[in-house]
């Protein structure tokens, strides 16, 4: 048998079907409104590569050096080759095409969808696996190729690479796949069945027009519909949606199109479709006894149900400190961000006065939390191996080196360096409570010493005010949140610098990374690309660069993530090895940096825009590019040259510039004329070139107002000028985070705010009142 109906699958079958396989199955024999269908099952796939002996070819082709990207690609097509030129055996071929023909409805020619359902279940995302893979509107003309497309998709390069690396063995993957009839969908969304953070008995549903693939791959932002099971009222957010997936007529493709006027900004469910909804979610939940993620689509009224998980992300252990924290908010549970820091303590009363506790040394608070330990001043990078574990490391200003001391420290202080430097970013990064700009710390602490940091006030205490009990307290890990898209119509990310923190940003359930910098890579290769590249080679070089990027684009797929090119100040670089070639700069942060120095050197640029290029070729399309430093359109106009003679579409990617000068701000419409896809405020340089504020001189550090009228003024401008050109906004730099720049921007109508790590709930729970305070403003 090569295929199974659905009426004939249950939750057990999960070997033979895969994971989505079975869960339809189980939802058609719970007399659940699945549309009709059936799977080819993971045996056909398996006995179809044995059978056509190409399996022992396919397994020993595919083992190969990941990192060696010319292998892997060969490996993959190879591969890929090898499934797609096989030809079905007869009786498969023809126990498909008649289950398909059973599909139809009398007699006319069914459009069906066809779907990967992998079986590995010890993978831990999937999607790896080839689930990604789905055809939508597919007749009997291509169905058997489509089958085998699904298989092949084991096998492509971000599949193999992702198995190599994990230490999955090839051969213990199968492929199973689901064709189902299609339902042309007027609306669709996901649904869940209960809070997926708390448990608590309140769906939330998300909705757009079209079909679902919209909604699932983030590329429209849905209306919201939070409901309470227990009959309260029904709060809705609808969402501006721009874009829908459907049918096109002519050809019969699934194409994305723009929504009609009319319907962009109106609310897509009806209370009786919302009931109806909620009717078949306690039903699912009923069965499977545990909360649901449902994904579904309603067509002429009915609704049906596409697919069912389970929420794994509700912690029993979450939900009292949630609601304690803000009880009542259905959002509280994916936004509230002072559970991250168990370090942190927030009353001073539960101290054990061990010390004075008078305020010795005063700075910047830039990673929140509280933590006392044995100062280790540090001034030179041979004096690290002194920092031990739980110590605080005080220094002059951190550099790149340190990262492996910052992650092992308890806490860390500098005298240099404003609330976007190095030790501000990195240790925001790691959850490492921190002090910037304090001046003094390095000549007034005592090598020792004992004190106690506190990173939210910026103060440092004299004594261990930390009481026993917090000490006792492990260190936790962000913890698990949600990966549903947060309630929010304007999309909120996170930033990201050091790769080893892309775990830990994904946990957030932000919806991708506004800003991955890649200098932080360079740096912690501690040699200057120039020298890098005269040691290893361009091409070890550029493999620093995917391999880097593609720790984090993984991390997040296929949620978006905006890398941006090099952008360090010479001063940086000259830190590293090979530095000394740096030019001298009278003022770096005014000098060589950014697409300045890359257009300047367009041969070693084009490094990087290659290291993108491969990215693509691997199938990273979750990967967009952005220029920083950017003045004009003169400068897109170049860069856009450079990225096409380096093989990169710029039609077919995505692409943009951050504004960081006041120059860029007042030319923003040249620039989207020339192409951009997006401008992303970069508010550190922005503020610094618009008040001429050093942003790292802790002597003018109250100076620096991301806030002040005028740069305010530039961004609202930006932001109306590229909603008349139909390009993205959003925020990157630090000043994302807070709450009054959050309240602004909603309000200008920014597409997407992109949050440091600990501050994305926040701004989810920001974002949110803001949106809805604008949604009663407009009906009152
Ligand atoms: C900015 O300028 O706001 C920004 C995000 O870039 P960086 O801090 O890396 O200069
Ligand atoms: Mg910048």
């Amino acid at each position: 048998m090569a295929v199974l109906w659905l009426d004939e699958i249950s939750a057990g079958d999960l070997e033979k079907v895969g994971g989505k396989g079975a869960s339809l199955g189980e939802l058609t024999g719970a007399g659940l409104p699945v549309p009709p269908g059936f799977v080819v099952t993971a045996d056909t796939y398996r006995s179809f590569i044995e059978n056509a002996n190409i399996d022992e070819e396919l397994f020993e082709v595919v083992d190969v050096d990941v990192d060696d990207s010319s292998a892997l690609a060969a490996a993959a097509e190879r591969a890929q080759e090898l499934i797609l030129e096989t030809p079905f055996p007869e009786d498969v071929r023809e126990e498909i095409l008649e289950a398909y023909r059973e599909v139809g409805d009398s007699g006319e020619e069914a459009f069906v969808a066809v779907r990967s359902s992998a079986t590995a279940e010890d993978l831990p995302d999937a999607s790896f696996a080839g689930q990604q893979e789905t055809y939508l509107n597919i007749t009997e003309d291509d169905l058997l190729d489509r089958v085998r497309s699904c298989w092949a998709s084991l096998f492509t390069q971000r599949a193999i690479y992702y198995r190599q690396e994990k230490g999955f063995d090839h051969s213990a993957v199968n492929i199973a796949v689901v064709v189902q009839q299609m339902v042309e969908a007027e609306k669709s969304g996901v649904m869940f069945t209960s809070h997926p953070s708390t448990g608590d008995p309140t769906m939330i549903i998300e909705a757009a027009w079209g079909l679902g693939e919209a909604v699932v791959s983030g590329a429209v932002s849905p209306d919201n519909y939070i409901v309470p099971r227990d009959g309260g009222d029904v709060d809705v957010t609808v969402a501006e949606k721009k874009v829908m997936h459907a049918k096109d007529e002519e050809t019969g493709e699934t194409v994305e199109s723009e929504v009609p006027e009319e319907k962009r900004t109106a609310r897509v469910l009806s209370e009786g479709e919302i009931d109806r909804l909620v009717e078949l979610g306690e039903r699912v939940e009923d069965h499977y006894d545990t909360p649901q993620d449902v994904e579904w689509a309603i067509l002429e009224g009915t609704v049906f149900m596409l697919q069912s998980r389970p929420i794994t992300t509700i912690d029993e252990g979450d939900a009292d400190a949630t609601s304690a924290t803000d009880a009542g908010d259905i959002t509280a549970g994916l936004t509230d961000g002072s559970g991250t820091q168990t370090r942190a303590a927030d009353s001073a009363e539960s101290a054990t006065e061990a010390g004075t506790g008078d305020v010795i040394v005063d700075g910047l608070g830039s990673s929140p939390g509280r933590v006392s330990g044995a100062a280790r001043i540090v001034t030179k990078l041979d004096e690290l191996d002194k920092v031990g574990e739980g110590d605080i490391i005080v220094t002059e200003m951190t550099m790149p080196d340190m990262v492996p001391a910052m992650k092992r420290a308890a806490g860390i202080i500098t005298d240099e360096g404003g609330m976007t430097s190095h030790a501000a970013i990195v240790s925001r990064e790691l959850g490492v409570p921190a002090i910037v700009g304090t001046t003094n710390a390095t000549t007034t602490l005592e090598d020792g010493q004992v004190v106690t940091l506190d990173g939210d006030k910026g103060s440092v205490l004299e004594g261990d005010l930390v009481s026993p009990e917090e000490e006792a307290e492990p260190v936790e890990e962000v913890r698990p949140q949600s990966p549903v898209k947060p309630m929010t119509a304007t999309e909120v990310k996170v930033n990201v610098s050091i790769p080893e923190a892309a775990e830990r940003a994904a946990a957030t359930g932000a919806d991708g990374v506004g800003l991955l910098r890649t200098e932080h890579m360079i740096l912690s290769l501690n040699q200057t690309p120039a020298k890098f590249i005269e040691e290893n080679g361009e091409d070890a070089y550029i493999k620093e660069l995917v391999q880097g990027i593609r720790g984090v684009a993984d991390e997040f797929y296929p949620r978006p993530v905006r890398v941006r090119t090099l952008d360090a100040p010479t001063d940086e670089f000259r830190q590293l090895e090979g530095g000394e070639d740096e030019p001298h700069e009278h003022n770096p942060m005014l000098g060589y940096r950014g697409i300045r120095r890359s257009l300047d050197r367009p041969d070693v640029f084009a490094h990087e825009l290659e290291a993108f290029r491969r990215l693509y070729e691997l199938g990273y399309d979750n990967v967009e590019i952005m220029f920083p430093l950017v003045n004009d359109a003169e400068d897109v106009y170049r860069t856009k040259r450079l990225m096409t003679d380096a093989g990169i579409d710029p039609e077919k990617r995505t692409w943009g510039v951050m504004i960081e000068t006041p120059a860029s701000a007042l030319a923003v419409e040249g620039m989207a004329e020339a192409g951009i896809d997006f401008a992303s405020f970069g508010t550190n340089d922005l503020t610094q070139y618009t008040l001429a504020v050093d942003r790292n001189n802790e002597h003018v550090a109250d100076r620096f107002d991301e806030l002040h009228p005028s740069v305010l003024r530039l961004i609202a401008d930006v932001i109306e000028t590229c909603r008349e050109h139909d390009v993205d906004t959003s925020i990157c730099g630090q000043a994302g985070s807070k709450p009054e720049m959050v309240q602004f921007l909603v309000n200008e109508g920014v597409h997407s705010i992109s949050a440091n790590i600990d501050a994305v709930r926040d701004v989810q729970h920001e974002v949110k009142r803001v949106e809805q305070k604008l949604l009663l403003d407009s009906v009152r």
